[in-house]
């Protein structure tokens, strides 16, 4: 779902209606506002979201959207609902897709508002909208037969309800109970013209066996067409908690189109058919509360600190996220985050037991997000999370299951050398100059090394207030083997507010002019400044 904005004016009202819609992403004009995602041009951008069936909550003029979007309104292969809201949240308008969700989207929007949606389909108003869109637990078997379902009724026909539909129980619906027409709650499938069918999400399937290369989709379809079962009747997917880490299980459930979740035994008794055993409970089933997930830990590094320099991969695991863990600063440079998601600030030395805790959240089934800054495998959380991992792997055989990813960002040598120009556009080394983790001998020494081999060196954490003599100390070293007019880049807080770029010499550069924000890249024997621009040819001779 998309909520688009024009401008800053908009991004509060924004902000609101995204923290009751799970999955929404703000769309922002690139020029005015920063957002989740930038846009260049407000009427293409529309109607790429229209043709792609994204629903679309704009904020801005009803004229405006109807008028971005005309060209393309005689396309029916896509109608996603499109709607129409005031920039300071007084007025929600559903515009198109009525006969999707677009007025069910605009009660939830004036719920999360305040305010009461301006709904305008008549038929809809009678009693169409809670037919054609049941609640979530419920789905409708067929559109266009629900359509001309609403229209005989409309006509003047009646109805009886056959299955339970709670919802239906308020609705000035025409009933009869010697009606010619039904609307039927059932699970099963069905296809006679004179019924509306709605499905129940009833049905769970528990996979008692998973052989690699077994088509589980198939085997699960198969289940619920012998039993009568109609396919959208299907809630969930069980299975025992050994086959966590197989990858055919969620592979199914992404085909089958619903949620799967681990059991340590069969969560009711049933005869198995080829390993799979169908449930068909009385009432739609919250996956949710049966079992659990397979829990996953994701590693993501933010980039240097602006969104534009944050990578979608990066912001999609953060939008997935339940649990957020990271150091305060880099987390609230990351994203706006959700209500119903969990973020758990530490101090940025805690590294191993974050990731201890990281682990414990996610064995337990939760989405788990571990921010870095810049890039996650440099000098960062993805190898403390793989230390932490590797350390306590065998008294925790449950973190074994976790579904382990890391998603790379832009580290600070890269995105301060593109500021610079190209200072690494020959071979390069990246240091660490902290001396907490690792001996300072040991970094004399490779800073010697690198000197000898005639190296760019990019230093990270050059300077602390615990550590105040070591960069002189590096420096030195790296004076012996380079002139003093190398080319020294020193970039501090790159991409960041109050982002400061420095070209120096290797003869000028001292520790005042650094600190624990500032990336410093020292040049190689080769190293030129043109212009304004620092680069390292890809030639050497
Ligand atoms: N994982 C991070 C590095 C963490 S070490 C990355 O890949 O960028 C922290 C060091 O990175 C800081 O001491 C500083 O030297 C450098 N650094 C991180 N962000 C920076 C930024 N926005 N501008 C300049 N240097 C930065």
């Amino acid at each position: 779902m998309a909520i688009v904005v024009l401008g800053n004016g908009a991004l509060d009202t924004a902000r609101r209606i995204q923290a009751r819609l799970p999955g929404s992403r703000v769309h922002g004009l690139a020029r005015r506002v920063s957002a989740d995602v930038a846009y260049g041009e407000f009427g293409a951008h529309v109607r790429e979201l229209y043709s792609m069936n994204t629903p679309i909550v704009a904020l801005c003029s009803a004229g405006i959207v109807i008028r971005a979007l005309a060209s393309r309104l005689a396309d029916k292969a896509a109608e996603p609902p499109v709607l129409a809201v005031a920039q300071d949240g007084s007025a929600v308008v559903p515009l198109l897709g009525g006969m999707s969700r677009a007025n069910v989207l605009a009660r939830e929007i004036g719920g999360a508002l305040g305010i009461a949606p301006a709904i305008t389909t008549s038929g809809e108003l009678r009693f169409g909208q809670c037919l054609l869109a049941p609640p979530e637990g419920y789905a409708l078997a067929d559109i266009e037969r629900g359509k001309r379902f609403v229209s005989d009724l409309l006509s003047g026909e009646t109805t009886r309800i056959e299955g339970r539909a709670p919802w239906l129980d308020d609705a000035a619906l025409p009933r009869a109970d010697d009606a010619r027409l039904a609307v039927r709650i059932t699970p099963f499938a069905a296809s006679d013209e004179d019924s509306l069918v709605i499905h129940p999400r009833c049905v769970l399937a528990w996979i008692e066996d998973v052989s690699s290369g077994d088509d589980i989709t198939e085997r699960v379809r198969v289940a619920m067409r012998e039993r009568g079962l109609a396919p959208p009747a299907l809630a969930v997917l069980t299975a025992p908690a050994r086959y966590m880490s197989s990858e055919s299980l969620p592979d199914a459930a992404r085909a089958l189109d619903v949620p799967l979740r681990f059991c340590d035994a069969a969560p009711f008794d049933a005869d198995h058919v080829r390993g799979v055993a169908l449930h068909v409970a009385d009432a739609p089933l919250d996956a949710q509360s049966i079992g659990r997930a397979r829990g996953a830990l994701t590693v993501i590094g933010l980039g240097p600190g602006s969104a534009e320099l944050m990578t979608p991969a990066a912001r999609d695991a953060l939008i997935a996220a339940q649990d957020v863990l990271g150091y305060e600063t880099y987390l609230r440079m990351a994203v706006p985050f959700r209500d119903d998601q969990r973020v758990h600030m530490t101090d940025n030395r805690e590294e191993l037991q974050r990731a201890r805790h990281a682990f414990e959240l996610a064995s337990a089934g939760r989405r788990v997000v571990v921010v870095s800054s810049g890039d996650p495998g440099v000098f960062a959380m993805a190898a403390a999370v793989l230390e932490a991992f590797d350390e306590g792997r065998t008294a925790h055989p449950e973190w074994s299951a976790v579904k382990l990813a890391a998603v790379p960002g832009v580290s600070a040598s890269l995105a301060t050398a593109a500021r610079a120009g190209a200072p690494l556009g020959h071979d390069f080394c990246l240091l660490s100059l902290s001396d907490n983790l690792k001996p300072w001998s040991v970094i004399e020494k490779r800073v010697a090394h690198a000197g000898e081999a005639d190296l760019v060196m990019a230093f990270y954490n050059p300077l602390s207030k615990a550590r105040p003599w070591q960069f002189d100390r590096a420096i030195g070293i790296v004076r012996r083997y380079r002139d003093a007019d190398t080319p020294v880049v020193l970039g501090r807080d790159i991409g960041r507010p109050g982002e400061a770029l420095r070209i120096v010499t290797l003869g000028e550069l001292k520790s005042e002019l650094v600190d624990m924000r500032t990336m410093v890249i020292v040049g190689s024997s080769t190293t030129r400044i043109v212009g304004n621009w620092v680069y390292t040819p890809r030639w050497y001779e």
